[in-house]
């Protein structure tokens, strides 16, 4: 078996990618997780979608998960004669609720409450701030303001509201119905888009439950609020994404790559994986070759410990899908190489620790510690984790220990939602085997071509009960 890859690599579908041929070559290529955007698409796109990735699985043998990105309370502008509208710096434009067709001093907007939540002086940005506008006064729904930066402004763009508090509830009707869809369809994984506080991800949880399923909840970091609710809703979710295009506009661009960091930092200590998303690549929408600032940003992020990185336009309306999933498999594999022979795979440390608060570390996360640790102290070739529901396999994996870790399970769910956790190699085992942890460890191991005879495996097991045991298991 060839070295696995540690960090996941996440690529949206799209036009350029969602032809089964295509699906199939970026698998082999390395794809981990692919991700369904809500914000583009039909559902019968996305069924369609869903079929050809669950019939290249079982064709190719590979756990892939499939991700649900929900839009969330993302503003749009309406439409545009033509689809598109020049806006010049200078002029005076009104943007309105009201459901009409733009014009070159009129903007519609799908948001009804924005005379609500915009303030004289505030700033309206558009297209992923390339234009940006200044509240002027707002007259019952009409907003008046200057454009500060022009430019082009075509169909159903984004609109971000720096500085003001959105009224509307983080999950919206369109959320409801595609999170209903996409769980019926058995989706594996749902994000959720401009996340403010917990309390967003617990909406969410009540629609997954209500369903009767245990579909894991991605958070995307992309508004100040969530930046000060942070430590809450890492703990609500079972994962985040450091989303980086709506976040660039919401926040001041220079804080970005500290708040990713951060993030990055945050998330691990609480054995969250978290994805770093949005324009890694780039320039390869339209070159078959990134830009070397490109290629750092890829290893910076794996450099930082993301489990995940990933793939937006580049591989939903790219010219070069394949080419960019091959490039970012070899930027995160040299790091990974260069860091396993020199540096090591570093813990992820708290902020600002002190003695008091390393002694409130659960045992169970002391004990996953401490297999990181000897995995590299003992060189051994695999760590196995029993894991029913993903938890142990999380934990294990936050640690980043220098060896391979082999999670077993007995659900071909669960091995899919494992697809996004750092290092993880998911395997599907019978009960049988599931209670007899040491023989299972051995067999997998060894079929897996992980370890030789007279070579060593760390066994963890009982993580998820309280009742954590580690087991130095020579084969
Ligand atoms: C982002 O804003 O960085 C992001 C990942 O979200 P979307 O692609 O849905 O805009």
């Amino acid at each position: 078996m060839p070295s696995e890859r540690r960090t996941r690599i996440v690529a949206t579908v799209g036009p350029a990618s969602r032809d089964p041929k295509m699906l199939s070559a970026l698998v082999e290529a390395g794809v981990n997780v692919f991700r369904l955007n809500m914000s583009h698409g039909t559902h019968e796109q996305h069924l369609e979608v869903i079929g050809h990735i669950r019939e290249i699985g079982t064709r190719l043998k590979r756990h892939v998960a499939i991700l649900g990105d929900l839009c969330g309370p993302k503003i749009r502008v309406g439409l545009f004669p033509g689809g598109s509208v020049m806006f010049e710096t200078g002029s005076d434009v009104v943007v309105t609720t009201r459901d009409v067709l733009g014009t070159a001093t009129l903007i519609p907007s799908q948001y009804s409450s924005l005379h609500q939540d915009v303030r004289p002086d505030g700033r309206i940005l558009l297209d992923d701030g390339l234009l940006e506008l200044k509240v002027v006064r707002i007259e019952g729904t009409e907003v008046h303001c200057r454009v500060i930066h022009g430019g082009p402004l075509s169909d159903k763009k984004g609109m971000n509201l720096p500085g003001s508090s959105l009224s509307t509830p983080a999950l919206t009707s369109k959320d409801r119905e595609d999170a209903q869809f996409l769980l019926q369809n058995g989706v594996d994984l749902l994000a959720l888009s401009f996340v403010r506080r917990p309390s967003d991800i617990d909406d969410l949880r009540k629609v997954i439950d209500a369903a009767g399923k245990s579909t894991p909840i991605i958070a995307k970091i992309e508004k100040p609020e969530a930046l000060e609710s942070l430590d809450g809703i890492l703990e609500a979710a079972n994962g985040v994404m450091v989303a980086r295009g709506d976040l660039g506009v919401e926040v001041p661009l220079e804080s970005v790559p500290i708040i990713q960091a951060d993030i990055i930092e945050r998330a691990r200590f609480k054995a969250c994986p978290v994805i770093v998303a949005t324009q890694m690549l780039e320039s390869m929408v339209t070159q078959p070759r990134p830009t070397r600032a490109e290629a750092s940003d890829v290893s910076g992020a794996v450099f930082a410990g993301a489990d995940a990185v990933m793939l937006s336009a580049e591989t939903a309306r790219g010219q070069y899908p394949l080419e960019t999933v091959r490039t970012m498999d070899r930027i995160c594999r040299k790091v990974e190489t260069w860091q396993s022979l020199e540096t090591g795979f570093r813990q992820p440390m708290p902020r600002q620790v002190g003695p008091e608060k390393m002694h409130s570390i659960p045992l169970t996360r002391a004990i996953a510690r401490s297999t990181a640790q000897l995995s590299s102290d003992l060189r051994v070739r695999a760590v196995v984790v029993r894991s029913k529901g993903g938890t142990s396999a999380a934990m294990v994996s936050s640690t980043r220990p220098s060896a391979p870790i082999l999670a077993l399970t007995t659900d071909e769910r669960v091995a899919r939602r494992m697809c996004l956790l750092w290092g993880v190699i998911p395997r599907v085992i019978s009960a049988e085997e599931f209670d007899r942890p040491k023989s299972a460890a051995r067999h997998h191991a060894a079929a897996l071509g992980l370890v030789e005879p007279g070579q060593f495996l760390l066994l963890l097991s009982g993580l998820g009960k309280q009742e954590p045991s580690l087991t130095v298991l020579p084969l």
